[in-house]
């Protein structure tokens, strides 16, 4: 089986790292305000760990700038939504809606993450136990560098693995 680039890896890992920790913010500020953005096509805006995209078929709603969505909840009217809602264009409005509660991407990003984590502390481990990225066959003894003699894949250099 081929095992992802380190480097590849290791942006997996940072990347969805970084944009969990983003939704996680963007759902903590989303149980006090409404934010987002909407165009005269687009609303898409995040409250009570949802995020809702409104698009209006016709381009009329909103006007024609892009314009920032700032509001603090006045009364608690808690929409929460466990699952993807959606609802179909209606012809007297002409818009569809979608709501997407926040967990959903947050558990993808955190699970790919922590996969990409711990593929990389394995690949570390065996890296500085001297055993074959690849097969996990033991190099010590051999010169570094060279090619494993089990599976014949190249080491990766050091400056890649050993890093942190
Ligand atoms: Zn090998």
């Amino acid at each position: 089986m081929r095992k992802p680039h380190p480097r590849i890896r290791k942006a997996t890992k940072w990347t969805s790292a970084a944009l969990a920790l983003i939704l996680i913010a963007a759902w903590g500020v989303s149980e006090f305000s409404i934010f987002g953005i909407r165009t005269n096509h687009w609303n898409v805006q995040v409250y009570f760990g949802n995020v809702l995209v409104y698009y209006d078929h016709s381009g009329t709603s909103f006007g024609l700038t892009p314009t920032w969505i700032w509001l603090r909840f006045d009364d608690a009217n808690e929409d929460r939504s466990w699952w993807i809602k959606s609802s179909p264009p209606m012809p007297w409005f002409a818009y569809t809606t979608v709501t997407i509660p926040l967990w959903m991407p947050l558990s993808f990003f955190l699970l790919l993450s922590g996969t990409a984590w711990r593929f990389d502390t394995l690949a570390r481990r065996r890296n500085q136990s001297h055993l074959c990225q690849n097969c996990s066959y033991n190099l010590t003894g051999l010169k570094p560098g060279s090619n494993c003699p089990e599976c014949n894949t190249t080491p990766p250099p050091l400056s890649v693995e050993c890093k942190e």
